[in-house]
This record gives C-alpha cells, sequence and structure tokens, in this order.
C-alpha cells in the first residue's frame, strides 16, 4: 500500500543528506495518505540505507497501524501538525546548520526575500524549549508555525510543510538559505527588511504562482 509515497519518502530522506540539510539518523519525514493517516520514516535509521518498506503507516494518535519498525520519535509533532493544518500534506523534520544557529540564538527569521515570503510565510518564528520527542513539542511547533510553512525548534532544528514533499522539500531550501542571509547581513550590521507592502502583494501572488509549478 501506498508504494509511490514510500519511495519518495526514501528518496527525500537521500537528498536531506545528500544536501547535508540533516547528518546522521536525525529528522524524519511524512506524507499524509488520507485525512487521519500519514506514513513516517522510521526512528533512528540510516536515510542511505532506508527502503520503501522500511517506512511506517500510523494514524494520527500515533499508533502504527502497518510497518516492521517503530515509527519515528517526532510521530506527535507530525500527527499535531496535519491535525492543526488540513491543508498539510507532507512535514519534513530535520537539523540544518544556519537555521540551528538561529535556534541556538533565539531570533526570529524576518521577511527578507522573496522566495521565503512566498513559500515559508512572513516572519518565521523560533519556539520556546522543550524537549525533544513529546507533545509539549508538538504543542509548540503547532504554535510556532501558525499559518506559515515553516518554525525553528529551539536548540533543536526545523520544520517546514507544504501541500506536497516537492514544496515541503523546496520549503526546507528556503529556509536553510534564508537563515543563511540573515545571519550574514547581521554580521555586515545592516538588515533591510522587505516593506510591509511588497510582503502582503507577494503573499496574495503565491497562490497563483505555485499552481505555476503544478502545472508541469
Ligand atoms: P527519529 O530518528 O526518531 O525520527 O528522530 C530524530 C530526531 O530528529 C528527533 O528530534
Ligand atoms: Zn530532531
Amino acid at each position: 500500500m501506498f508504494d509511490n509515497e514510500r519511495i519518495a519518502l526514501a528518496e527525500a530522506g537521500r537528498e536531506l543528506m545528500n544536501r547535508k540539510l540533516s547528518v546522521g539518523t536525525w529528522g524524519n519525514i511524512s506524507l499524509r495518505v488520507e485525512k487521519d493517516k500519514c506514513i513516517i520514516t522510521p526512528s533512528g535509521m540510516n536515510y542511505q540505507k532506508l527502503k520503501p518498506d522500511d517506512m511506517v503507516l500510523i494514524d494520527l494518535e500515533g499508533q502504527v497501524i502497518d510497518g516492521k519498525w517503530k515509527p519515528s520519535s517526532e510521530k506527535t509533532l507530525h500527527a499535531e501538525i496535519y491535525k492543526n493544518r488540513a491543508d498539510v500534506r507532507a512535514i519534513i523534520h530535520y537539523h540544518p546548520i544556519f537555521s540551528s544557529i538561529l535556534s541556538v540564538v533565539r531570533y526570529n527569521i524576518p521577511a527578507l526575500i522573496e522566495d521565503s515570503v512566498m513559500l515559508l510565510g512572513g516572519e518565521i518564528k523560533v519556539t520556546d524549549y522543550v524537549f525533544p520527542g513529546g507533545a509539549e513539542l508538538a504543542k509548540e511547533a503547532v504554535r510556532g508555525l501558525g499559518n506559515n510553512n515553516a518554525v525553528i525548534l529551539a536548540n533543536h532544528g526545523a520544520v517546514c510543510v507544504g501541500k506536497d514533499l516537492e514544496k515541503t522539500f523546496a520549503a526546507c531550501e528556503v529556509l536553510e538559505k534564508s537563515a543563511q542571509i540573515f545571519i550574514f547581513a547581521k554580521l555586515f550590521g545592516q538588515v533591510n527588511l522587505l516593506p510591509e507592502d511588497d510582503i502582503r502583494k507577494l503573499q496574495a501572488l503565491t497562490a497563483d504562482y505555485l499552481k505555476l509549478w503544478e502545472q508541469k
């Protein structure tokens, strides 16, 4: 069941490693396959070796429906986001370097550049610190995410969400790029934000712009 989705998760996991967006076995990826079910990567397994049948099918209470491995320890984080955001069909939790720096200094990323405003939202929040792997982290992440497509988890990493895996993966790259730009701009000392009106204009263009992406 859900063969294509399992293949897509395995590929996305390898891409996270290849693009150095996470290291080792950390991070996790899921895809919503029904309103209240998702497939998720197993806990603590090497992405380079993950095969489609290693993925675990769970419901949004975190119960395993099918799979031979333990589901990700962040299954509650994924489930709570799906419960709170009907528009989300793919979630990537990862530990990228520049976003993690901001997670430590606890700086939100303001609206700086076009792709970030269009794909992620306005200001990207850093949550309060909570221990990984539980309901408390899930609650903080949902709160920090709001209607955006990215949130940074204090002293931990980040989460990106989207309508499909392709856009969610792109969101991961845009978030990390935005974090890097913000940090380097701060080092120069001058951070100029996008004008408020233009942020609203860009956001109004987003839905039509993303439809072009889906046409191919
Ligand atoms: P899993 O390997 O259990 O998916 O979790 C890794 C992680 O990043 C926990 O926050
Ligand atoms: Zn993590």
